[in-house]
């Protein structure tokens, strides 16, 4: 008898035991996907990311109470307020616009056209500030005394390079082609200026298409946002379902306790052989129920917990799921705008749209123009070294760089893997020169880690500037041949050709 509830008992607290574990397994299940969420999420809303930040710190840390804050902080976010429109491609095509009315126009743009570059382009707005400049055009064809008219050739240029942005968006894309046949044929500055509407108009239905590219992605957002609440709502029974256990066995210790306590008392007390044998009898029966009771409780719980569970892991697959979907969205997004969407600058079809519109400037104006070609040393030495998702890392922190060492007015792309473009405007040979020197110089010792382990990076860089008779092509052939040479020089250097 006494032996089959020590067994008994051991078995429950070995079943215990095992339940914790599968708890565990998934609360551990459960930050790996928050980790994810997190990293997915990041960049596509800005007051969303210290947070997100702080998330992915604490499950790097393993501490619990700091992940359980930072996923609180983040769902009051995330339920608090419409999360609106990622600034991102308004932004841009805002750029765009200005850039090519700039080129048109050459005076400084209007208030309203800079207000909409900061990220807020309405269509309606765009439609009405196309039609006026429209309108001035014409009356600057017309009365071409009155003002010098604008060239027909300088409107034609900015136009098609407008219109050649629009090609990274395929819903308009063929719309675009036939845009720029038409600017090439159009005849005078009347005509062009009716394209220049139209063209307008077509940003306008690129603008609406990649906002509901947007729109996509922001409904996915918000879907795997309710994933992060049930998620933690269900962390939060793993949690309960947890106590519960603890108490309930405490509880079965105090009543065993109680029963063995009695008894022995009566023992030391009993006088009547009979009356003792009857208590131990009854004692026995009650410590029996105790813990039948509370054997029944634990399998019911072990049940719950078991739902749970599964109801956890099939929540997990449809949230990876729907990252999966996310991610590739972004990138759709991101490629139609001419963004790479591993660092955040322009990706190689955007560099070959600025050079075509540079060289064409250079041609017609003959200021100085350059361009350089930057390549990691040794990358596949990084890469097998420390990781994949190290050069990763390094490849976006190189392209976060550039871009702020760099002028506005200057343009970096990632060209391919890890080669990096450059367009410098307004710069001859020797100016050039000396800046690919000293970006080179301050990569070298820009000393980047990786899990705190120093990861050495150099770059070696090919510079060229625009000369008589080139062409994008001819040009760029210039600077990757330097960039070879620099490389066969021994790396992390500079050639000038
Ligand atoms: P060199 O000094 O001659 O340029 O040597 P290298 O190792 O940098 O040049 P190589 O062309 O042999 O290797 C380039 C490597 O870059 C190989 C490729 O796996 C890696 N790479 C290309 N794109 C990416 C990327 O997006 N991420 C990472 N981590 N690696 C990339
Ligand atoms: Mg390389
Ligand atoms: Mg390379």
């Amino acid at each position: 008898m006494e032996d089959d509830w020590k067994r008994r008992y051991l078995d429950l607290v070995r079943e215990s035991e095992e339940e914790l574990k599968a708890l565990e397994r998934a609360q551990h299940l459960l930050h790996r996907v928050a980790a994810r969420l997190a990293l997915v999420a990041e960049g596509v809303y800005p007051d969303v990311d210290p947070l997100l930040a702080d998330l992915r710190r604490a499950l790097r840390d393993e501490d619990a109470a700091a992940v359980d804050r930072a996923l609180h902080e983040l769902e009051a976010l995330l339920r608090s307020r419409d999360l609106g429109e990622p600034p991102v491609s308004a932004a841009e095509f805002a750029a765009a616009l200005l850039d090519a009315l700039r080129a048109h126009g050459g005076t400084e743009p209007p208030e309203a056209l800079a207000q909409l570059a900061e990220g807020r382009l309405r269509r309606r707005e765009l439609a009405a500030l196309a039609r006026a400049l429209a309108e001035a055009a014409t009356r600057r064809a017309a009365a071409p005394q009155a003002a010098p008219a604008p060239s027909a050739e300088r409107l034609r240029t900015a136009l098609l390079g407008l219109v050649a942005r629009l090609e990274g968006c395929e819903p308009v894309a063929v719309q675009g082609q036939g845009l720029a046949r038409r600017i090439e044929e159009a005849e005078g500055d009347g005509a062009l200026a009716v394209l220049l509407e139209e063209a307008a108009d077509l940003v306008g239905a690129a603008i609406d298409a990649l906002r509901h590219a947007r729109d996509d992605v922001a409904r996915l957002l918000a879907g795997v946002d309710e994933r992060l609440a049930e998620l933690a709502e269900a962390a939060e029974g793993v949690r309960t379902l947890d106590a519960e256990r603890r108490e309930a066995a405490e509880s079965l210790e105090a009543a065993v306790h109680r029963e063995t306590a009695g008894l022995r008392a009566e023992a030391a007390a009993a006088t009547d052989l009979e009356a003792l044998r009857r208590s131990i009898e009854t004692r026995l029966t009650a410590i029996e129920r105790h813990l039948r009771e509370h054997g029944a409780r634990e399998r019911a719980r072990e049940e719950r917990a078991e739902g749970l569970v599964r109801r956890l892991l099939a929540r997990l697959r449809e949230a990876e799921g729907e990252i999966r979907g996310l991610r590739e969205r972004l990138g759709d997004t991101e490629r139609a705008l001419g963004v790479d969407p591993l660092t955040g600058i322009a990706n190689r079809r955007a560099w070959e749209a600025r050079l075509g519109e540079e060289v064409e400037r250079w041609r017609r104006y003959r200021t100085p123009l350059a361009l350089a070609v930057a390549d990691v040393d040794r990358f596949k030495a990084i890469n097998d070294g420390f990781g994949h998702r190290a050069g990763d890392k390094v490849l976006r922190t190189l392209a976060q760089y550039l871009r702020r060492r760099l002028r506005r007015s200057d343009f970096v792309a990632r060209y391919g893997g890890e080669e990096f473009a450059i367009l410098l405007p307004q710069t001859d040979l020797e100016a050039a020169r000396r800046l690919a020197e000293a970006l080179r110089e301050a990569v070298a010792a820009l000393g980047f880690h990786y899990r705190e382990r120093p990861v050495p990076v150099t770059v070696s860089i090919g510079v060229t500037e625009l000369r008589e008779g080139d062409d994008a092509e001819s040009a760029f052939e210039r600077a990757d041949r330097a960039l070879y040479e620099a490389k066969r020089a021994g790396r992390n250097r500079v050639v000038a050709a």
